[in-house]
């Protein structure tokens, strides 16, 4: 992210959304003016959402001018293309002003995958009957993923480039905008953020959103990008840090830099298999760390009050699902504040692995829980739409040949959205 106010780069239009409260500092003492409108588009950018520069009113309209001829736009990225699932899962397609899309997931009663690690979201995940409204939005943190996993969807892609601090976060903003959600008072303000005056979305009941760093790409390649983005959700968007999450391939020096931030999301590791040899064979990243490194490194995080750490583990029938294999993934985990969550591997065309049986599922979760692990097993959201795990890979973009078989029946209906 470029930090240095440069006024003679006026072809380029760089973008605000991203920028932490410092750089705009710089930005604006290069325009002369005091700290305080700094805050003031701090604030208009992150808490507010604002999406365009004509749109803050709170800045003179002689500094909004000089701003944009200083070759500076918001630059939130453009949900292009949605599709709706039957659970109320909704897909976008977010693009970014390079023309890069990535996928942006909205899943209105959460996606299970909270529950039982000891955090807000997971109590009101157990509440029979909540008096608010929640919402999970999964986010993006690269074009592509270099990790390869065989069972992935988004790994047919490769990588394609990093996404930036202000992109991941500005995922959240634009789907926080089309649903017209207001965090006003998720700080204890009781202001209205968008001006509506109540803290509400949908049917008026309040807003609790969580997110979780699980859609295309592997965060903890990107990192500094990934954790300023996280820095300017808690503080500028104000969604709380316990209400997110992040899953891992398992990078370890990543994981090691993660244990030391002050300001970090709750971590989920994509453990995947119960032993190095089936690991390798389904996840090749396993041959530069071991499946002992990776819990050894998450051992090394300071776990908060209430925080449990997560163990994903996609469940692939004859492959990695016998119960020797929950034998041996409770040998791992032996005495850590852990909760393992089970996902039923969601198939994707051209990936030759098959589901497990349904008793398989039952069997791997009863020796799990039997042992004292907390087991839970994801509830698979919007798969009729290519959006549950694993399963995104830019289906609506048109830069590349459209595969029919990707196409559901839900896309066509709702088709193309203007920007
Ligand atoms: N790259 C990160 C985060 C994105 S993937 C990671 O791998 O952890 C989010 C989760 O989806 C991971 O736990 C991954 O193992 C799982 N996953 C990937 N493909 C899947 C598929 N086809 N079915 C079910 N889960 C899948
Ligand atoms: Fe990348 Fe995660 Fe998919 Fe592996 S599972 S290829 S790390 S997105």
């Amino acid at each position: 992210m470029e930090t240095n106010f440069n006024p003679a780069r006026l072809n380029a239009p760089e973008s605000l959304l991203g920028m932490s409260l410092p750089d705009l500092t710089t930005l604006m003492a290069g325009l002369a003016q005091k700290p305080y409108r700094a805050r003031q588009l701090f604030e208009a950018l992150y808490r507010q959402r604002i999406a365009t520069l004509d749109e803050i009113s709170v800045l003179p309209s002689d500094l909004r001018r000089s701003i944009a001829s200083a070759g500076y736009i918001i630059g939130t990225p453009q949900i292009v293309q949605a599709a709706r699932s039957i659970d109320g899962t909704e897909r976008y397609l977010v693009q970014m002003a390079d023309g890069e899309t990535v996928e942006t997931v909205w899943m209105p009663d959460g996606d299970g995958g909270e529950r039982g690690d000891g955090s807000p979201a997971a109590f009101e995940e157990e509440e029979s009957t909540p008096s608010f409204r929640r919402s999970t939005i999964c986010v993006s943190s690269q074009v592509g993923c270099a990790v390869n996993c065989h069972f992935c969807l988004t790994a047919r892609l490769g990588i394609r480039r990093n996404l930036t601090a202000g992109e991941i976060a500005g995922q959240v903003t634009a789907v926080l905008n089309r649903h017209n959600v207001n965090l006003g008072s998720a700080r204890g303000t009781g202001k209205s953020a968008r001006g509506t005056g109540t803290t509400a979305h949908r049917n008026g009941s309040p807003a609790r959103i969580n997110l979780v760093f699980m859609g295309m790409g592997e965060p903890f390649l990107n990192y500094a990008a990934f954790m300023e983005a996280v820095r300017l959700l808690v503080e500028g968007v104000g969604i709380p840090e316990s209400r997110m999450t992040v899953s891992t391939s398992g990078i370890e020096p990543a994981i090691r830099a993660f244990a030391s931030e002050t300001i970090r999301p709750k971590l989920a590791l994509s453990l995947n298999a119960s032993n190095d040899l089936v690991r390798e064979s389904i996840m090749p990243i396993t041959r530069k760390w071991k499946i002992a490194q990776l819990v050894e490194a998450v051992r090394t995080i300071p776990l908060r009050t209430r925080e449990w750490v997560t163990f994903e583990y996609v469940l692939l029938g004859g492959i990695n699902d016998q119960p020797v294999h929950a034998r041996e993934v409770l040998a791992l985990l032996n005495g850590m504040r852990a909760k393992v969550n089970l996902i039923v591997w969601n198939p994707g065309p051209g990936i030759a692995y098959t589901q497990p049986s349904p008793e398989a599922v039952a069997s791997f979760q009863k020796t799990l829980i039997a042992a004292g692990m907390p087991t839970y097993i994801r509830r698979p959201r919007g798969r009729d739409i290519y959006a549950a795990c694993g399963q995104l890979k830019r289906t609506l973009d048109h830069s590349q040949s459209l595969a029919p078989s990707l196409v559901s029946p839900a896309l066509i209906a709702i088709g193309t959205l203007s920007a």
